[in-house]
């Protein structure tokens, strides 16, 4: 059975001397800013740690601290977190740093429990910043600390029913005296030696404790539940030009995918079926000469597929819409716009006349 106490000393003296080297993190020994640690943290859910760094360098340039982050415009912070998914975590961000100096003199709360009560922090992220920021005795489990415990204790129910489970072990690896540092140690581990298709077992410092590496079947854990095929949603975007050339975006709603983002007007999203031409006609912003253009473009989001044709449209020089979340913008000024993704690539496409999907 894994020694807990052993386990700890052997990977917290790894960790001293092979700890990555990341922008957020401070020097052993010093107590990270707690802002780095939840900007970094909130940036690296869901995408890789090279992705965030230059992400988060730019974040720190522009907004220092937790007040400068607080006084920024939306439409900056949104544009500033392009490319990297999951746009309400960037509203929250926002939101949060209001929080943070309207209600706690612009310091962040030192408990799980104080972080848990701010926009935008969960579970994870408040462990997290518990545990990093203020060695609070408390384990944020991640994909990577996940995918340690149940290697370490051959746990082979698939996921994600284990996670509690997953999640109880790996508080037993709570470090009393570093739980900051034994965190950052387990999440170096599962980044650079426990990877996720093959773990360097040869050169692991807690090998010997190791229950999947002794049965021969760490590679395969967590086991995963077979996955559900994800559904396919349509939509038609409406590119729609004035004289001067500018194109209309509108912003969608601050609540639900893509929150806050500007994007060409589109059809429903739907499950059912692509649009007919008829049903296009009748969703379009405004009557126009509407064609359709030459091909599609396809974008996979974490919950489904996405397949969208592009109608292109012109109306009378400098034709306006009264709507608030109504933007016009010259073609080759959209890169002053917080454009998502999949919105890029209707860009990409509807400049290219439909030759490009
Ligand atoms: S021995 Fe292998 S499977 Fe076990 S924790 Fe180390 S790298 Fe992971």
């Amino acid at each position: 059975m894994p020694d807990p106490s052993r386990i700890i000393a052997d990977l917290l003296a790894h960790y001293d001397s092979h700890r990555r080297r990341l922008p957020w993190r401070s020097d052993p020994g010093v107590r990270p800013d707690p802002y780095h640690v939840w900007l970094s943290e909130v940036m690296l859910q869901q995408t890789t740690v090279q992705t965030v760094i230059p992400y988060f360098r730019a974040f720190l340039q522009r907004w220092p601290g937790v007040a400068d982050l607080a006084a920024a415009e939306q439409d900056a912070v949104m544009h500033a977190w392009q490319g990297l998914g999951y746009y309400s975590r960037a509203r929250n961000l926002r939101k949060c740093a209001q929080v943070l100096v309207a209600d706690h003199a612009g310091r962040f709360p030192q408990t799980e429990a104080g972080l848990l009560s701010l926009p935008g922090i969960g579970p994870y992220t408040a462990a997290a910043i518990a545990a990093i920021a203020f060695d609070q005795p408390t384990m944020p489990v991640d994909g990577n600390i996940e995918r340690v415990s149940a290697r370490l204790y051959a746990i082979e129910e698939a996921m994600p029913t284990v996670k509690p489970e997953l999640k109880a072990r790996a508080a037993t690896l709570i470090a009393r005296d570093r739980p900051g540092d034994m965190a950052q140690a387990l999440m170096d581990l599962g980044a650079t030696i426990c990877t996720p298709r093959s773990p360097a077992c040869g050169t692991c410092p807690i090998s010997r404790d190791c229950m999947g590496r002794e049965q021969g079947i760490a590679a395969d854990l967590p086991r995963k539940a077979p996955k559900k095929a994800k559904p396919t949603r349509h939509a038609v975007f409406f590119w729609l030009s004035r004289g001067d050339g500018a194109v209309l975006f509108q912003r969608r709603p601050d609540k639900g995918l893509l929150g806050g983002m500007m994007l060409p007007p589109s059809t429903d999203w739907r499950d059912a079926r692509p649009w007919t031409e008829a049903e296009t006609r009748n969703h379009a912003p405004v009557a126009s000469d509407w064609r359709a253009l030459n091909g599609g473009v396809s974008h996979t989001f974490t919950h489904f597929h996405f397949e969208m044709t592009v109608w292109a449209g012109h109306v009378a020089d400098h034709a306006t819409f009264d709507g608030p979340d109504d933007v016009w913008c010259p073609p080759d000024r959209l890169d002053s716009l917080a454009l998502p993704t999949v919105a890029k690539k209707v860009c990409r496409h509807a400049l290219s006349g439909g030759t490009l999907v």
